[in-house]
């Protein structure tokens, strides 16, 4: 489940970011056609050969009016707790310098491969300036340029050779989820109220420093959870990290290690901005979802106030209108024990499978209903529909022809589907084909 982490560190300006960008290709985790939502370069996926793996350029995270020598360690300390592989980055136009040295120097305490890139190596000639890189004591440098997209195979090659294996990896029916939300609105109270609930299994995989981010734990109905990165929301206190980025970071990093995401607003403080960025990269990444508002204890209450709430949260996350919403309080318990239940059915939903003959029947009544739209005299045709994935669950539509299906009719189908079924949590997706 979980992808190998690589972490891109080094000092400014060597082109780490160029080198992301490159790696990530047009794949970058950015969820910018969604309203409201920032784009972000710190954390993409990737693949090379076989691998998905996903990048972290740790000079995104900026660490605030730090001294130089502070922003390097925070950076470094970021990657050596993020990654499984750490790339340093320096540059052949520049040559060694003193902070390539200081951002080395940092990297000698760590047991995690490290690969050294030496970028702006823009032409062969240049490959004779590499040697003197040898005195950082990290191996071989590897000459590459970000900006022409050369000598980005062979890096590539050396850093999966270094991912952890995959036999590593085991059959697992635990529930994976993660609880997200921005600073202070009581992730860390929800995850030790349900801790304290619950029956917390220690775990029996050795060696693996999963154990110490992740916490697993059994409902009194034999249900096992394995709550998803709970170490970065019980620690606190290093300078990076209480900065947004790195944050919206850790929360990216659940969010693709989890089935199943709890967003957390603060009913007291309402929703921000910070919200629906994370909100939006979850639902991009195909995530079930359910949204908790926490402090709900902390709010005057009339009859209405959680109906006009509900509403306020459709409004502001249009794009989740699938998401539950439960209203809990974390300091009194309200409702936290219909969270097990709750992520189960969701986790259900998110790997429904329905049949073809259902399928194909919903379908063709809703066009019985609603008639397929035309254009210039020319009317979509719906031939056939059939489920081709879950996680989320995906639907293939062949059509005569792709332009004819309108974003609205699109929408119809899907809620017509969901009407039908249970897809509550859970995105679908609709993957419209025309018949060949
Ligand atoms: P970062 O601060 O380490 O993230 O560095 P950037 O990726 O922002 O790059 C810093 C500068 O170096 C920019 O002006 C880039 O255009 C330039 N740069 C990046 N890669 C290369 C390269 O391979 N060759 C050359 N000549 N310039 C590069
Ligand atoms: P995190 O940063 O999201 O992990 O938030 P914390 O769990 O550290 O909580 C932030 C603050 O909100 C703390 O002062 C908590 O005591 C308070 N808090 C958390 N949950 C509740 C709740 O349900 N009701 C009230 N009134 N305060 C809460």
């Amino acid at each position: 489940m979980a992808a190998p982490i690589v972490a891109i560190v080094g000092r400014p300006n060597v082109g780490k970011s160029t080198i992301f960008n490159r790696m990530a290709g047009e794949r970058i985790a950015i969820v910018e056609d969604l309203p409201g939502v920032t784009r972000d370069r710190l954390y993409a996926s990737a693949d090379w050969l076989n691998y998905d793996f996903k990048i972290i350029d740790t000079g995104g995270i900026e660490i605030g009016n730090e001294p130089f020598l502070s922003e390097i360690r925070g950076q470094v300390e970021i990657a050596l707790e993020e990654a499984d592989v750490i790339v340093m980055v320096a540059s052949g136009r520049e040559g060694l310098t003193e902070a390539d040295e200081v951002v080395a120097k940092l990297l000698y305490k760590t047991d995690k491969p490290v690969v050294l890139a030496i970028n702006k190596v823009d032409n062969p000639e240049m490959r004779a300036d590499i040697y003197e890189f040898y005195a950082l004591g990290l191996g071989d440098p590897f000459p590459i340029s970000g900006s022409h997209g050369l000598g980005l195979g062979d890096l590539l090659d050396e850093i999966v050779k270094h991912f952890p294996d995959e036999a590593a990896e085991q059959e697992d029916d635990a529930i994976r989820f993660s609880i997200i939300g921005r600073p202070n609105v009581g992730k860390s109270s929800i995850v030790n109220a349900i801790l304290g609930e619950e029956r917390v299994i220690v775990s029996d995989i050795e060696g693996t420093t999963r154990d110490a981010i992740d916490s697993r734990f059994m409902t009194a109905d034999g249900d096992e959870f394995v709550m998803v990165d709970t170490a970065g929301m019980r620690k606190r206190g290093k300078v990076y990290e209480n900065t947004e980025k790195y944050s919206v970071l850790r929360a990216l990093k659940a969010v693709d290690e989890s089935n199943v995401i709890l967003m957390v607003i603060d009913a007291e403080a309402g929703i921000r901005e910070q919200d629906k960025h994370v909100a939006g990269f979850a639902h991009e990444a195909g995530r079930s979802m359910i949204i908790v508002v926490n402090k709900w204890d902390a709010i005057d209450k009339n009859t209405k106030t959680m109906q006009e709430f509900e509403e306020t949260i459709r409004t502001e996350f249009k794009f989740l209108d699938y998401a539950p919403i439960v209203f809990v309080s974390a300091k009194t318990g309200q409702r936290l024990d219909r969270l097990p239940q709750l992520i189960k059915d969701v986790d259900a939903n998110h790997r429904k499978r329905i049949s073809s003959s259902t399928l194909n029947d919903v379908i063709m009544d809703a066009i019985a209903v609603n008639p397929t739209p035309s254009d210039n005299g020319r009317r979509l045709r719906v031939y056939y529909a059939t489920q081709v994935a879950i996680q989320p669950p995906t639907f293939v539509i062949f059509v005569n022809d792709v332009e004819l299906m309108h974003f609205s009719y699109e929408r119809f189908l899907e809620n017509q589907i969901r009407d039908s079924f249970d897809f509550s949590g859970t995105p679908i997706k609709l993957i419209i084909r025309a018949r060949t």
